[in-house]
This record gives C-alpha cells, sequence and structure tokens, in this order.
C-alpha cells in the first residue's frame, strides 16, 4: 500500500444498516480447490452489478494444490486479491503474472479469456477473494484487459483513527483507487481497523453494498457482524453512507457499486444478457473463436 496520511475525512448523516447477514457455502472449484462462496447466484439482482464473491483460506496444500487449470471467461471482469500466498496467471491474450501477498488482478474477460490460476507453493498459507464485477451489455463483448497491481502498487491511507485502507477500485476520503470503471463504478476497500476504531465511507444511496469480514468481528449501526460473514447493507434513501466500527481488531472488506439492471444470464464461467449469448459463447469456445 502506498499510504498517504493526509486525507479528506468523509461525514455522512445516516448509516445504512443491516438488511442481511449471509454465512457462505462450502464448494470446490478448479481442479478441486476448496473455497466459500459467499455472493452466490441467488444474490446476483440483489447485489448488481457483482455477480461472485469467493474466499479461499487454507494451510493445507491439498486444498489448493490443484489451482485452476485452463478455463475460459466471457462478459465480466475478474477481481482478485491475494492477501496470502503465491498464485501465477497465464492467459490466452499473453499475459503472464505473478500474484502475491497483497497484490491484486483486474481481468476484464470481455468478449473471451482463456487462463489458467495455479499456485506456486507447495506449502503454508493460502488466502483471498475472487469477486466477479459485471459488465454493461455494450461492453461485453469489449477486448480483454488485465493488469496486475503489487501491494505497493495498491494506493491507501490511514485515518486519524488508525483504519488503514486499501483502494482497490473507486475513491474513499479523497484517495482514487487503483481501478476506476464508469458503468458500474465499484468501490472496493480493504480495511483493517484496530480495536473500536470507526471508519465512514459515503456511499450513493442507489448503489449496492456490502461488507464481509474476515478478521475479527464489527458493528454497523447496531447490529453485529461475525467473522467470515458477510453483510448486505440496506439501500434506505435517507443513508448516505455506512460507519462501521470494530469490535476487536478486525478486517474487513467494503464493496459497492452502480447496478447496472440489465438481464443477467449465466452458464458457469460465462455472464451474458440473454440465453441466445450463453449458447453463441460455447460455441466460440467449443470451436476455437471464445479467445482468438
Ligand atoms: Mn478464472
Amino acid at each position: 500500500m502506498t499510504a498517504h496520511t493526509a486525507t479528506h475525512p468523509e461525514s455522512i448523516r445516516q448509516s445504512r444498516t443491516v438488511e442481511q447477514l449471509i454465512t457462505g457455502k462450502a464448494t470446490s472449484d478448479g481442479a478441486g480447490v476448496k473455497l466459500t462462496r459467499v455472493l452466490t447466484q441467488s444474490l446476483q439482482r440483489r447485489l448488481d452489478p457483482f455477480l461472485m464473491l469467493d474466499a479461499f483460506g487454507s494451510d493445507q496444500p491439498d486444498d489448493y494444490i490443484a489451482g485452476f487449470p485452463d478455463h475460459p471467461h466471457r462478459g465480466f471482469e475478474t477481481i482478485t486479491y491475494m492477501i496470502a500466498g503465491r498464485m501465477l496467471h497465464r492467459d490466452s491474450a499473453g499475459h503472464e503474472g505473478l500474484l502475491e501477498n497483497g497484490g491484486v488482478q483486474w481481468m476484464t474477460a470481455g468478449r473471451g479469456v482463456i487462463h489458467s490460476e495455479i499456485p506456486q507453493q507447495e506449502e503454508g498459507v493460502m488466502e483471498g477473494f475472487q469477486l466477479w464485477l459485471n459488465l454493461p451489455a455494450r461492453d461485453k463483448l469489449t477486448e480483454p484487459w488485465y493488469r496486475d497491481f503489487t501491494a505497493a502498487d495498491l494506493p491507501g491511507f490511514v485515518t486519524e483513527a488508525g483504519v488503514a485502507v486499501t483502494v482497490i477500485a473507486g475513491e474513499s476520503h479523497g484517495v482514487t483507487g487503483a481501478v476506476i470503471r464508469e458503468a458500474t463504478a465499484p468501490l472496493y476497500l480493504d480495511l483493517y481497523l484496530p480495536t473500536g476504531a470507526r471508519f465512514t465511507q459515503a456511499l450513493p444511496a442507489g448503489h449496492n453494498a456490502f461488507v464481509y469480514v474476515y478478521r475479527g468481528a464489527v458493528r454497523i449501526a447496531g447490529s453485529e457482524i461475525p467473522t467470515q460473514r458477510m453483510a448486505i447493507l440496506a439501500n434506505d434513501a435517507q443513508a448516505d453512507g455506512v460507519t462501521i466500527e470494530a469490535l476487536g481488531e478486525a478486517k474487513v472488506l467494503l464493496i459497492a457499486g452502480q447496478p447496472l439492471n440489465e438481464p443477467i444470464a449465466q452458464y458457469g464461467p460465462f455472464v451474458m444478457n440473454t440465453e441466445q449469448e450463453i449458447y453463441q459463447a460455447i460455441n466460440d469456445f467449443r470451436e476455437g473463436r471464445l479467445a482468438s
């Protein structure tokens, strides 16, 4: 994180409340990587423009060693945030990058990418998150795009209360994040809160927002959010942001975005607007046209 101390504190009139607490579902993907699907398909409309959030974390090599061999994507963006561990990415557009401790990989699949994500360690902890962000209909077949950000590349700041903020996307307290997207206006913050510290973030009322607590516990507008829970934040026209208070030391992802309000058609790694476009994606993949 590039630490800035001079910040523009955000003040809000009223915090959003917690609409629902979600416990992730244990599953496996790729060649047998164990993970927790926090944002599942049934929440895609509620949390538009976000399509999926997976949390992975294990110190057992059997849980991650097989990785994700070659597989396709079309129609959206994947954002991988590696808290601990090393993963090598290779794709059909010729990109290769090592993702490690605190780094972020942002990949716009657009009209098609075939890639692999393979662990580069045989022991130790592998922990991180993969978020799927939808593309507007007009951009679903855009050129693929890819960037790696090391931990040092990611903008960040520390508040007066000692909250360390990494701004992966969007803008917080006057600090512009690593990636900005106009259509979905994603905000993606990783927060470290010392015991008892509060953090306030302004959020447009119409944007969908959620937090995921991955260490400790926090309180939002009177509701406690325990570790490894996602809290969906209510869209109340009166609420102009959120205030998060740490109960003990806590680490939290705060994610928000502008809904696209377009039809969502998903078949595995393809997310389009219609069934017809899904058949097209499957055919293009089978016939070798997806990523050419
Ligand atoms: Mn993938």
